[in-house]
């Protein structure tokens, strides 16, 4: 494992080594709350592996990405948000917002 897995507070929480609220934990990716939401309701959508934001992202990336979002609908379902509506956000490197550098899918709703 290299030192950016070890340091990933994400990664840290997908190996079970920080405590983390799970709703949902699949083969590729994991969803759980967000620790300080923004939102009633507030999750985030996290890939197994370590991707360190949209940049990095290559061509053949495009599975997990499609599986973040399609999880994101489902988790927005099962929490009763679908109809009243809810945001999808990625935040980009420093300048966008990016705290965590751990690719994530934030969803908000519930209001
Ligand atoms: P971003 O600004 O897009 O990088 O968002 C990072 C998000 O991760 C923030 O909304 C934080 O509240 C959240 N966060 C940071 N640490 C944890 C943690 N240990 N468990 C759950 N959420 C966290
Ligand atoms: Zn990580």
């Amino acid at each position: 494992m290299g030192t950016m897995e070890q340091d990933c507070v994400f990664c840290q929480i997908i190996r079970g080594e920080s405590p983390a609220e799970f709703l949902y934990q699949g083969e590729s990716v994991v969803v759980f709350k967000d620790i300080h939401p923004h939102a009633p309701i507030h999750l985030l959508i996290v890939p197994r592996r370590h991707i360190r934001s949209i940049n990095d992202l290559r061509d053949q990336d495009g599975d997990v990405i499609s599986e973040m979002i399609l999880r994101a609908k489902q988790m927005a379902m099962e929490c009763s948000i679908s109809d009243s509506g809810y945001k999808l956000l990625f935040n980009v490197e420093r300048g966008g917002g990016q705290l965590v550098f751990h690719l994530h899918l934030h969803l908000m709703g519930g209001w």
